[in-house]
């Protein structure tokens, strides 16, 4: 016999961040409304993709709707999956990109799951081959190296 499904909206606390912020101080909105720098990717009227600060990968980007939420339990579901819609468009342009030859998607919830940045965000993380089982450390570019894959893949985004 199974459990039966609950009633009604989930506890909002059932995931938490105790660094969550309000929106006047997230950096994901400040970047958003381009109040703080970032190397952006792609935009449209709800969704922005930008490069990550400290990458796994060349080309490891962030996707966010512009709405602040904390945790994915905040959006509408039609907005959840607008938002893998953009992240796996994106993906294909960063694959071609870099040269990759797959990529994860990474979607932490809660500061359990090492959320640290308490605003919906979907990673999209190219991997090669030879990344094959194993998991990388974090990498460091230079602001123009960063810039010119941002432009690559913009360019990617371009041709389809
Ligand atoms: P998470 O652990 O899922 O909350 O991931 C947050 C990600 O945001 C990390 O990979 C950080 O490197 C990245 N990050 C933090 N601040 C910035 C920023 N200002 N611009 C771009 N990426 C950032
Ligand atoms: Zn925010």
């Amino acid at each position: 016999m199974g459990v039966a499904p609950s009633e009604g909206p989930r506890p909002k606390r059932l995931a938490f961040n105790t660094v969550a912020v309000g929106p006047d101080r997230c950096i994901f909105c400040k970047i958003a409304s381009r109040e703080s720098p970032s190397d952006i990717v792609y935009e449209d009227d709800n969704y922005i993709g930008f490069l990550d600060i400290s990458p796994f990968s060349r080309g490891h980007t962030l996707v966010c709707p512009k709405k602040h939420g904390e945790t994915i339990w905040d959006m509408e579901e039609g907005d959840i999956a607008e938002l893998f819609r953009v992240a796996s468009k994106l993906s294909k342009a960063i694959v071609s990109a870099v040269g990759a030859d797959g990529f994860r998607f990474v979607q932490n919830n809660g500061e359990a799951a090492n959320q640290v940045v308490a605003h919906v965000h979907v990673h999209v993380i190219p991997v090669k081959m030879e990344d094959k089982g194993r998991y990388r450390d974090r990498m460091k570019f230079t602001t123009a190296e960063q810039k010119e894959t941002a432009r690559v893949i913009r360019e990617q985004l371009r041709l389809g």
